[in-house]
Parts: C-alpha cells; structure tokens; sequence
C-alpha cells in the first residue's frame, strides 16, 4: 500500500524538497493534497506532476486563479481555499501522513487537525509547536498520531535517542543542539543594526524561507528550537544545550547519564531528514550527497555569544515562564521578521520588538485552540503597537 500524504505548504522550501523525495519513490508514495499560500504557477506545475485530489490556496482570489488554470489544462485536481480546507486535507480519511511545513502560527491549526485524526504527522512548522506546546502535545496523544520531527536538528536527535520513549528520562542527560551561527557569526555586533534583509537572508548553508532566514541570523530559529526540543522529547529546560557547529554536519546529539554521546551526521540537506520521516522506521534513498569524510577539514564547535545573539536566551526564559509565554514569544517575533522584510524596523529592533512585547503581554495560560489563536492575535496587536513607537 502506498501512503498517501497531505503536504501543507508545498511551494515553499520544505514542501519542494519533499515532493523531491517523493518523486524519488513513486512506488511509496502518492499526493492526495497541497496547499500553498500566493504561488498559483508553481501550485499547478505540481498538480500536473503529483494529480492531487485537493490542492488548497489561502485566499479566493488565488484560489479562483488556480482553479481557472486547472480547468483549462483539464487536471484532475479540485481546488479549495483555506482555512477551513486546510482542517479538510490535514485529517481527511484517505491520508496516512501529513507534512506540516507552512511557516509560522498560521499552521497551528491543521496541524492539530492532523493530531487529533492520529495521522503520521512530520512536522517542519516548528512555531505550530511552540505556539501549541501541551495542547498540541496532548493532541498528539488523544489523537493517536505519530509525531516525527522534520526539522534537523530534532531529527538527528530523534535518531540519536533509544527507540522506546519511557527510557529517556533515566538514560538522558541533556541534548546538544548544534547551530550553523547564521550569516553574521563573525560580524562586529556593533554594526547589526545595519544590515539589510537581504544579507540577513544569505545563509551559509541553506537556502530556506525568508523568515526561517532572518531567525537563523537572529538565532531566535535556534530559541525556537529550544522550545520545539523541550515539548518532543520532554525535557527539562535546562537539559537542552545549543553550540555552534558552523559546518553543519553534527546535526545533533544526544547526552546519556554516563558522559556517552550519540550524534547524527551527514551533508547539510533537508531531504535527508524529509526522507527519515517519510520513510520510518525504514530507510529510503533521499537525494542527498553522502558526507566525504577525506574532504572534510574539520568539524569546529563555538560557544553561542550572548552579545551578538540575545535572542537566543529567551527560549529558556519563556519556558520557565508563565504557560503561553511561548506563544507570546512567536507572535512577537513573527510581527518583529515581518516588519524588518519590510524595512519597517532595523534588524536590532527585532529584539528589542520581542523584549518589549513580552513585558506587555499577559499570557493567560491557553489551554485549547481558541485561547492560542486569541493570545496569538492580541500579541501580534500589542506588538504592532509598540513597533510604532520604534519608527523614527
Ligand atoms: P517557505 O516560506 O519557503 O514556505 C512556506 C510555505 O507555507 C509556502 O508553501 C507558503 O505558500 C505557505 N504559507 C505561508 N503562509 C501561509 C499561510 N498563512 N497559510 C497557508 N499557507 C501558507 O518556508 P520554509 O523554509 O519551507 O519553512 C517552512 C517551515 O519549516 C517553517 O516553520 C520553518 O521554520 C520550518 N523549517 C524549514 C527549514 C528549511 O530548511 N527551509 C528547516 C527546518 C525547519
Ligand atoms: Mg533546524
């Protein structure tokens, strides 16, 4: 039996690479929906390689634009519009799998929807889970889903822990994230507040969307992943670890009580960590170049600097904090990224944005769907507000 996925946000980096692997393995793998936001032409070239049942647009107009071109090319595919329809695809019967990799809180929701249908879930969108954290989580449980990390550094980890989950807590000591530094690792931190969103958006060794960009030049992605990390493999704040390991080739590691440390390696590409999800427990070829241990002339490890990246700091911070910090944390910094791309705040404000928003809002401990989406929404107005006063 093929199984047949859902790919939330396939005309970004992510979903690209995955249809890649998929496209690899047509005996494995079957499309039964996309969804993307704006990018019509790109949407119906994959519904002429991939003949979706569904594909879904976020907005009419884009929706329209998309059905009127599939019409005309006589394409088997029907086309919805979000939200609701993501919801639809996300826990449709006929759907064994769900690739969450829309970016950002908007794909909150059908990830959840995904959860609670106890779908093999694969999740990208690492904000859905620092935005959701326990109600996702228990989501995950009360859904019987399979939640498998996409993201490579809670892959690598994922792959570096014992398979059954009840022997971590006595057999861990705390896991290492690795981190690439982003584009400004060297850079004098007294110049930050200069740089442009295009030199943020040149990353060393990926190219990725533009708002994963600019975290991984903040290092807010790696505060990110903090989180993403405590709410996967149920750890302690304090039990999460970040270094900076500009190659990228340790993905991450794993520290057992008995100072033994198991990593993950490989070249810097996401399909290696797509194809681990799509395929576990099995294996299955993804694409990418195997790692050339003779070319390799060394594997080199920093300490985080705090000056340069203060934002990686409130990961541990929110999460010792009131429950819904987190979510505060993200809408704060998705209004901050957004408002740098368009040049409306310096790259320094993006801090200073998320510190003065979290000491506005009160988090009000959400405990379901609803409450997120409304301390979701009221941070991104307090956060609008501020940034306000930020303009000169
Ligand atoms: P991207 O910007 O390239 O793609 C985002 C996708 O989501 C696109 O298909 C877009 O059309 C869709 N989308 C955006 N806003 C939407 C909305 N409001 N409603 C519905 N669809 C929407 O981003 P990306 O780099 O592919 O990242 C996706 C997610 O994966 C992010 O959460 C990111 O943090 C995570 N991730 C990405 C990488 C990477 O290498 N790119 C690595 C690890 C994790
Ligand atoms: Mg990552």
């Amino acid at each position: 039996m093929k199984q047949r996925l859902t790919i939330l946000g396939s005309t970004g980096s992510i979903g690209t690479n995955t249809l890649d692997v998929v496209a690899r393995h047509p005996d494995r793998y079957e499309v039964f929906a996309l969804s993307a936001a704006t990018q019509v032409d790109l949407m119906l070239a994959q519904c002429a390689q991939f003949r979706p049942h569904y594909a879904v647009m976020a907005s009419a107009p884009h929706a329209e634009l998309l059905a009127e071109k599939i019409k005309q090319n006589s394409l088997p595919t029907q086309v919805l519009k979000a939200p609701d329809a993501l919801d639809v695809i996300a826990s449709h019967e006929q759907v064994d799998a769900v690739m969450a990799a829309i970016v950002g809180a908007a794909g909150l929701a059908p990830c959840l929807a995904a959860a609670r249908a106890g779908k093999r879930l694969l999740l990208a969108n690492k904000e859905a889970l620092v935005v959701g954290g326990e109600v996702f989580m228990s989501a995950v449980r009360e859904g019987g889903a399979t939640l498998l990390p996409i993201d490579s550094e809670h892959s690598a980890i994922f792959q570096s822990l014992p398979e059954d989950p009840a022997t971590w807590a006595r057999r861990v000591q705390h896991v290492l994230l690795t981190a690439s530094g982003g584009p400004f690792r060297m850079r004098d931190p007294a110049t930050l507040r200069d740089v442009t969103p295009e030199q943020a958006c040149a990353h060393p060794n990926f190219s990725m969307g533009r708002k994963i960009s600019i975290d991984s030049a903040t290092m807010m992605n790696k505060a990110l992943e903090v989180i993403e990390a405590r709410w996967l493999f149920d750890l302690a704040p304090d039990q999460i670890k970040v270094v900076i390991h500009p190659q990228q080739i340790i993905h991450s590691m794993v520290q057992f009580v008995d100072a033994s440390i198991i990593a993950q390696l490989g070249t810097p590409d996401m399909r290696v960590p797509i194809a681990c999800g799509l395929a576990w427990p099995e294996r299955v070829e993804s694409g990418a170049a195997p790692l050339d241990f003779v070319q390799l002339a060394a594997l080199t490890f920093e300490e985080a600097d705090a000056a340069r990246f203060p934002g990686l700091h409130l990961s541990w911070q929110a999460l010792r904090a009131a429950p819904g910090t987190t979510a505060v944390l993200n809408a704060a910094n998705e209004v901050a990224v957004e408002a740098f791309l368009g040049q409306r705040i310096r790259f320094d404000q993006i801090h200073a944005l998320n510190c003065a928003t979290l000491a506005a809002v009160e988090p009000s401990n959400p405990d379901s769907l609803g409450a997120l989406l409304e301390l979701d929404a009221r941070t991104r107005a307090v956060a609008t507000q501020l940034m306000h006063g930020f303009v000169d």
